[in-house]
């Protein structure tokens, strides 16, 4: 097919975007919408109306995982899918995740408006909960799609407040059984998620698209020291068994394992340090550590793991020290498809965008997708970089791409 002629209409677009982000639980313009709120439901029936008014067919699942459906010449044949997430961190802004649910219904739109008919049904998926905000979990609805999730699991979350899942679901309308939710491979033909970068590199270059090759996935290991606590000044140095001392250790030797790891895309973090009893005059008898490990090959980022795990016996033998460890979540990440990259690329190619090949840092529905179908992402700059923050902003212009690379791809795709 040819999509030359292909117009976009961006101002509608914005104007949507815009519209989507007045629906906050916080003062307009900082967003905060957590899955099953008040504001996330009313958030969710804007975009069920716009994509009504554009013809698709509306269902859900039994987690609010909602599908919209444009249906193609060969209905019984599976479609492709695009889509993103709605849901928003506290004091967020108003693109990440939204561009790719409302982009995608532009995109769609764009064909519409052009005559297109697809073979394949394309689908337009908004997945409940990207954001861990309420639940301490990150896509909840793509991990319990992909199976990732159990439903058995998924029935053990509550939020801050104690609430279960089971009853914010249900309260928010979703009902059904949570054993429904999973979905075989095959579904979906292929799927394709537009996002903003989150980073600054497109932006800094000045690409238009960056067409995401790999999804970096977290491993998350969490660690207790437990040595002996004291008077600060009564206790002399030898014989202590300070637990601080041994976790400073073992978050260098993270750090180095992380750097030794032969690769730029290994990385690892301490970004809690919990300190017990935490008083001046007190040797710290206990310490928390929580470790975020990312890579985009499970391999290395395994290796890093068992580095931190070797560190850890060395440090307890040493110092006296018990250091247990949990591995909390260890996500496999994702290999974009060569063909959806392939596809992605012509498509750039024809709309005259600039593109670079690039790792998605950040994890995104995306990844657990890829457990079930083949995936693609394209990403568009973001000013500065800067994400999940108020000032969080995508020009039209970029936003515009994203949605013409998109829409031909999709066109293609679905051919
Ligand atoms: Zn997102």
């Amino acid at each position: 097919m040819t999509t030359t002629g292909l117009s976009l209409e961006i101002e509608g677009v914005i104007a949507e975007l815009q519209a989507l982000s007045q629906i906050s639980e916080a003062e307009p313009p900082v967003v905060t919408r957590v899955v099953f709120s008040d504001a996330d439901l009313r958030a969710r029936a804007y975009v069920k109306g716009l994509c009504a008014d554009a013809g698709l067919k509306i269902t859900g699942d039994a987690v609010g995982n909602t599908f919209a459906r444009w249906e193609g010449s060969e209905p019984d044949i599976a479609p492709v899918g695009t889509g993103s997430h709605i849901d928003a961190i506290p004091n967020a802004g108003l693109y990440d995740g939204c561009v790719g649910v409302l982009g995608g219904l532009q995109a769609i739109r764009v064909l519409q408006k052009m005559g297109y008919r697809p073979r394949r049904s394309i689908e337009l998926v908004i997945f409940t909960a990207e954001e861990p905000t309420r639940f301490g979990i990150g896509c909840l609805g793509s991990r319990m799609m992909a199976g990732v999730l159990s439903p058995a699991r998924a029935r053990t979350l509550r939020d801050k407040e104690g609430r279960t899942l089971e009853e914010l679901r249900t309260a928010a309308g979703f009902t059904g059984e949570l054993e429904s939710v999973s979905i075989r491979p095959g579904r979906f033909d292929k799927f394709i998620e537009l996002h903003i970068e989150q980073g600054p590199t497109l932006e800094q270059e000045g690409i238009d698209i960056g067409l995401v090759i790999a999804i970096a996935a977290p491993a998350s290991v969490r660690i207790l020291v437990e040595g002996e606590g004291g008077h600060a000044g009564a206790r002399l140095m030898p014989g202590r068994r300070d637990a601080l001392a041994a976790a400073a250790e073992l978050i260098l030797a993270l750090e180095t394992a992380a750097k030794s790891a032969g690769a730029i895309d290994t990385v690892a973090t301490v970004g809690i340090c919990d300190v017990f009893p935490g008083a001046v005059n007190s040797i710290p008898s206990r310490v928390r550590l929580e470790t975020d490990i990312r890579d985009i090959d499970a391999t290395r980022r395994d290796g890093v793991i068992e580095f931190l795990g070797a560190a850890c016996a060395a440090v307890s033998a040493r110092r006296g020290v018990s250091i247990t460890t949990e591995l909390v979540n260890a996500d496999p990440p994702a290999t974009c498809d060569a063909e959806i990259l392939n596809a992605l690329e012509d498509s750039a190619k024809s709309a005259s965008k600039t593109y670079k090949k690039m790792v998605s840092r950040a994890y995104h529905d995306a990844l657990f997708m890829a457990r079930i179908a083949p995936v693609g992402m394209l990403f568009i700059p973001c000013r500065g970089g800067v994400s999940h923050r108020p000032d969080e902003y995508a020009s039209p212009e970029w936003i515009g791409s994203g949605i013409h690379v998109l829409a031909r791809t999709l066109a293609q795709l679905a051919s």
